[in-house]
């Protein structure tokens, strides 16, 4: 789980966090880890949970002590008739895809990737694409965390709803999860058409594409014509003729030779002769190509990403999606410092969940990435000009620049939110400079 960056350092992912734990633990039971936060307590140390170090923002990042969940993993208990599937809060997707495909069972809807753990998933709204489907946190059941004093508490939409309520979504603000509950539903196939369009089309189309697919999302290079849209539909188990799952050679080429190896290729002449990056990227939309596939949901939904970049993500009112593309296509090849990743939307539906990204509205979020080691700061900075008049709200994992103040009327719950979490951790023991930045002072 941590990310080895030097001696006792952590550092993320995209490499836009680092940190230096006081302390590190890897408990192996919800003793050891009620007792490092206890033994943390006593030494005035702050404590924060580390997930796969998958966020961009510096949201696990702590000077105190550095929980290492990865050997506190594994399915604990299953139903298959209600789908209730219990599972260890530091195993990773990956795993717990595996052990559900082994139940006849799925998550209803994931990401992009597999390799976050699914409490740090959670902790910061991991989504997927789907207008009638919300994130993954909407699918939790039940949470057991261990709190500030060392309690374990269990909470649910009955039980302790508040404190359900907050940690959903809650950064781990308000304690450590030590096992999550989610209704998972029975396995399923999905069907998978990917083909460019022209990106205009899209755009005006989009309402009618969200409608029409379990799943859609479309990105495209900011100096091509060509958006790639992806549509996954659930294949019903009397289907008849669908297209063949990938074979395994396929797989490596399109996923590992094409999209991560030739890619990554470009990316490092992009990042060595930045001048060529408008031409290289309309090489990258003119080579968008077709293909169709079927396969169990959870290969569909997850392809590895090998090629690493900076993130934002906001999410903003469906309805708005059009105009802030318009204002992004028309202002991104105005940058000085050009962009060589793309642009990717994906839609959910509203939900309840009070730190939700698509609390209270059907929302389209629009992710922006650039290259690992190109400037981006211009980028991002017009990205979240563009965001700000309509409300956006940034994904609490991916790079954003606001503060509690900015965020507060963003959120109806957010008041809510802190008021709990001062009366679970009114030491602010699972406090950051992240959590201040964006919640305020604790207490
Ligand atoms: C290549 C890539 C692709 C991505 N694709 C998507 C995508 O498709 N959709 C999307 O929405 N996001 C996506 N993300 C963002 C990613 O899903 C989130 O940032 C997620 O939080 C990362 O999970 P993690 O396990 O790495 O957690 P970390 O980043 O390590 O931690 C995230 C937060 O969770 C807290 N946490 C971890 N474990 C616990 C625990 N047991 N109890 C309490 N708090 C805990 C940490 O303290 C921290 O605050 C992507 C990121 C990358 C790098």
């Amino acid at each position: 789980m941590k990310q080895p960056a030097g001696p006792g350092q952590w550092r993320n992912w995209a490499g836009t966090a680092t940190a230096r734990p006081a302390r590190w633990a890897q408990p192996r039971s919800e003793a050891e880890i009620s007792a490092a936060i206890k033994d943390a307590a006593a030494a005035g140390l702050q404590v924060r949970a580390l997930g796969s170090g998958h966020s961009f923002t510096p949201a696990a990042a702590t000077a105190g002590l550095a929980l290492d969940l990865s050997l506190w993993t594994g399915v604990t208990a299953a139903d298959t008739r209600t789908g209730l599937v219990t599972v260890r809060s530091g195993t990773t997707l990956r795993a717990l895809n595996a052990s559900l495909a082994e139940l006849g069972l799925a998550m209803a809807n994931l990401g992009d990737i597999d390799v976050q753990t699914i409490a740090g998933a959670l902790a910061t709204g991991t989504h997927g694409t789907g207008a009638r489907l919300g994130g993954l946190a909407t699918q939790i059941e039940a949470l057991d965390l261990v709190l500030a004093d060392g309690s374990l508490v269990s909470c649910s939409a009955s039980t302790r709803p508040d404190l359900f309520a907050a940690a959903r979504i809650g950064l781990g603000a308000l304690g450590v999860v030590t096992a999550v509950t989610l209704r998972c539903v029975p396995s399923f196939t999905l069907a998978a058409d990917e083909r460019p369009m022209p990106v205009e089309q899209v755009i005006e189309q989009f309402d009618a594409l969200a409608a029409d697919n379990d799943h859609v999302e479309f990105y495209w290079f900011p100096y091509g014509r060509q958006a790639l849209v992806k549509r996954n539909n659930r294949v019903a188990p009397a289907a008849g003729r669908v297209a063949p799952p990938m074979p395994g050679w396929r797989r490596i080429w399109e996923f590992e030779v094409m999209e991560n190896a030739a890619f990554g290729t470009l990316c490092r002449v992009g990042r060595a002769a930045p001048r060529f990056i408008p031409a290289l990227n309309k090489l990258s939309s003119a080579a968008l190509s077709a293909r169709s596939y079927t396969d169990a949901s959870y290969r569909v939904f997850v392809t590895p990403r090998r090629v690493h970049f900076v993130e934002s993500e906001y999410a903003v009112p469906r309805e708005s999606l059009p105009g802030v593309l318009a204002e992004l296509r028309r202002e991104v090849p105005r940058l000085t410092e050009p962009v060589m990743f793309p642009v990717e939307v994906r839609v959910a539906a509203a939900d309840d969940i009070w730190l939700s990204t698509a609390h209270g509205r059907d929302t389209a979020y629009i992710a922006i990435h650039q290259y690992t080691g190109l400037p981006y700061r211009a980028y991002f900075d017009l990205f979240e000009s563009v965001v700000a008049g309509v409300a956006g709200r940034p994904h609490w994992g991916k790079l954003h620049s606001l503060d509690a103040r900015r965020l507060a009327p963003l959120y109806p719950r957010f008041d809510d939110f802190r008021r709990v979490r001062a009366d679970a951790d009114p030491e602010n023991r699972f406090g950051n400079a992240y959590l201040s930045r964006v919640f305020g002072p604790a207490g």
